[in-house]
């Protein structure tokens, strides 16, 4: 691996189509079923088949309906983080609510991987003013829900600065210790989400290019893909047509192309334990939240 000119993370947040934003507020509806499961599997093996790894932000829901779809990427050694258990947005529920969502995704997710969960990351990057106090209550140690893109109109963006990993008091002074953030990774001076959308609208050069620039001041990428957009989807009333652009066979190829770039593709947890050293000791004494 000394050909690489640096490590990425190119993480997976594990949602079927019919727990999306667009299809949940659509007025039509698709009687199909697990559209996205496919795009998983291909995902696993494809990384499988190189020799790299990630972290799976998972939808725990899906541990009732898909149980073997979530357990094989756990055997394939991957990280199994939490995406929530329902993927509803944060800010809509109520403090117990979210208190509630992070506590049963992290229980759901580890019993049936056997995995410790330790790592979190908010649907649409919607986190709320109590969001670390919750996640290190219900026993989280990292986020990964921070993007520090410019403000998109209708959309998400400038209201964080941070471009690399770090204490997660550098995104909310008061965050409890302990709590670590990796932010999901902009362009460089353009400062527009590398991936997302925006991957499948500038194409895969567009994120490659900012792949190497950030590698270039030393910061490790931060990708993200779901595995809808690795399938075929239905037509259905009322989803916008930006959700269907340049998905299926042309985002895997799209992630092909990423996945050849000259770096190692690692977990979210790993940057985190050598970008931001001691970061966990801090959880250990006293009064912290604590491990099995
Ligand atoms: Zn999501």
């Amino acid at each position: 691996m000394s050909d690489t000119v640096g490590r990425a993370v190119l993480s997976i947040d594990v949602e079927l189509f019919d727990q999306t934003p667009a299809y949940r507020s659509a007025s039509g509806i698709t009687d199909q079923q697990g559209i996205g499961l496919n795009g998983l599997a291909w995902f696993r093996e494809t990384l499988g088949d190189r020799g790299a790894s990630t972290t799976c932000f998972v939808v725990s829901s899906l541990v009732d309906r898909y149980p073997e779809a979530i357990e094989a990427l756990a055997d394939a050694g991957f990280e199994i983080a939490s995406h929530t258990h329902s993927h509803e947005l944060l800010s809509d529920r109520s403090a117990d609510e979210r208190r509630e969502e992070l506590a049963t995704s992290k229980e759901r997710l580890e019993s049936l991987t056997g995995q410790s969960v330790t790592g979190f990351r908010a649907p649409a990057f919607d986190i709320t003013d109590d969001h670390f106090d919750l996640l290190a209550e219900t026993g989280y140690e990292y986020d990964s829900s921070v993007v520090a893109s410019r403000a998109i109109p209708g959309w998400y963006g400038g209201e964080y600065d941070l471009e690399t990993p770090a204490l997660a008091t550098a995104v909310d002074p008061d965050a409890p210790a302990g709590l670590a953030e990796l932010p999901a990774s902009v362009m460089p001076g353009l400062r527009l989400p590398l991936t997302g959308t925006w991957l499948r609208f500038f194409g895969p050069r567009y994120t490659a290019l900012g792949m190497r620039l950030l590698a270039r001041r030393g910061i490790t990428p931060v990708l993200y893909v779901h595995p809808w957009e690795l399938v075929g989807l239905p037509q259905v009333e009322g989803v916008p047509a930006r959700v269907y652009y340049h998905t299926g066979e042309w985002m895997r190829e799209a992630l092909t192309y990423i996945l050849d770039q000259p770096f190692d593709f690692v977990t979210a947890r790993s940057v985190l334990e050598d970008a931001v050293p001691g970061w966990t000791d801090q959880n250990r004494p006293a009064d912290g939240p604590q491990e099995e």
